[in-house]
């Protein structure tokens, strides 16, 4: 059995739980599971500078998300809502759905 496992997809409401951001709750973007590496919204801003372009004539200073390593988020449970520990469970039809380990409530709807 492996201790941890990313069951983190888009669109879910996860925490971060280590780093700058840690408490934060955002919403997520897009998750890269080859690097296991996830993109949240208003999570982990870094600015970056640009030269002036077509979208933005003056160049400057613009901030844009970061995607933070899987492990440093929570997945949320919306009944808890706070961070909790999942468990995959099957459903008569062979369909897999997440499950909150303290509710039992369905994460995937
Ligand atoms: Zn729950």
């Amino acid at each position: 059995m492996q201790r941890y496992k990313c069951h983190i997809k888009k669109n879910d409401k996860v925490k971060v739980v280590t780093g700058k951001d840690s408490g934060k709750i955002g919403k997520v973007l897009k998750v890269d599971r080859k690097k296991d590496r996830i993109l949240i919204e208003n999570i982990n801003t870094v600015k970056r500078h640009t030269r002036p372009n077509a979208q933005n004539r003056q160049g400057g200073i613009i901030e844009s998300e970061a995607p933070v390593h899987s492990s440093n988020v929570m997945l949320l449970c919306n009944k808890c809502i706070k961070p909790v520990r999942i468990k995959m469970m099957r459903l008569d039809d062979g369909k897999k759905v997440r499950v909150c380990r303290k509710c039992n409530e369905q994460i995937d709807a």
